[in-house]
């Protein structure tokens, strides 16, 4: 009864928000619906959706919208090995793998970052939308507080992450608030591993694959979780899954990455991929990268799908 009154007390809020705002003349049966989503306890999108969307569009009917996140950017790129930047390895992949969804036209997919630098219509939201995205972040936040105080959400610590800078956290909010706006089913995000502490002797320790999912708690964890299980079997065929621990689970839930939706901020199912550890053998010459690029791209494609058939 406490949880339905809460979910009530906050889709009203939610509700007289967008009410209040000038953007609204009125509101539709679907605004709400997007208003509601992302609300705590109410999926913001299942997996019977998503299938349904993907059945639709072979028929010719819309299409499955999905948004490649290569992942950091030449002003923050990431981790670092050997003159190699995270952020040009998963421009490639993201390039790689653009190109592979072109193949099936029951998709469009959106790469938000290429060897040209960001899209230019989510640089121009980003601009253009930086003090509404804090602001929409600020409430989410305090919604959280409100429901871990009130013990409706729990806590969880997954693996350790950098932190990331404010910038970069922004970035990654309007990210999730432009997927939100412009109905992205499936979010994709591109990365490389490293670990804190590496040096020349101890950095072998760790390696493999990890795909990192929202917490369970989250509006978009269980369509997001069956996607990152399509992936992650595709992945155990051709790649060693991370031998860190937790990340050695292979799909990891975790409650503070923004990239899946920290704070319930994503509608979309979402799945963090981290192809390797950024100083791994195949990507040390540039014939094992090139070769190793095209591989994850692959593969990542045919886990999607994998998951859409
Ligand atoms: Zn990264």
């Amino acid at each position: 009864m406490k949880i339905i009154l809460i979910i009530l007390a906050v889709v009203l809020c939610v509700s007289a928000l967008a009410l209040a705002s000038d953007n609204f003349q009125y509101v539709s049966f679907d605004d709400v619906r997007r208003a509601v989503a992302g609300v705590f306890f109410v999926d913001s999108i299942t997996e019977g959706e998503l299938k349904e969307a993907y059945a639709k569009a072979l028929r010719g009917e819309g299409k499955v919208k999905i948004l490649i996140v290569p992942g950091h950017d030449d002003v923050s790129w990431g981790t670092e090995y050997n003159g190699i930047r995270e952020a040009d390895l998963t421009m490639r992949v993201g390039e790689a793998l653009s190109a592979q969804f072109v193949k099936n036209p029951a998709y469009e997919a959106v790469l938000l970052r290429d060897r040209n630098g960001h899209l230019p219509a989510f640089e121009k939201y980003f601009t253009e939308h930086i003090d509404a995205v804090r602001a929409e972040v600020v409430a989410k936040k305090s919604i959280m507080k409100d429901l871990l105080a009130a013990g409706s959400v729990e806590r969880l610590e997954g693996v350790q992450h950098n932190k990331a800078a404010l910038g970069v956290a922004l970035r990654l909010y309007a990210i999730n608030q432009w997927a939100n706006e412009n109905n992205f089913q499936l979010v994709l995000h591109l990365h490389f591993n490293d670990f804190g502490g590496r040096t020349a002797r101890n950095m072998h320790q760790y390696n493999g694959f990890a795909l990192y999912v929202p917490d369970g708690q989250y509006s978009n964890a269980k369509a997001s979780y069956a996607v990152g299980e399509a992936l992650f079997a595709e992945f155990s065929s051709m790649f060693q899954k991370s031998n860190l621990p937790k990340e050695d689970a292979g799909i990891v839930p975790d409650q503070s990455l923004i990239a899946v939706g920290a704070y319930n901020t994503l509608n979309a199912a979402s799945v963090l991929i981290e192809y390797a550890y950024i100083y791994e053998a195949p990507l040390r010459t540039p014939a094992g990268r090139k070769e190793a690029i095209e591989r994850f791209a692959d593969t990542t494609f045919r886990g999607v799908e994998q998951f859409f058939k």
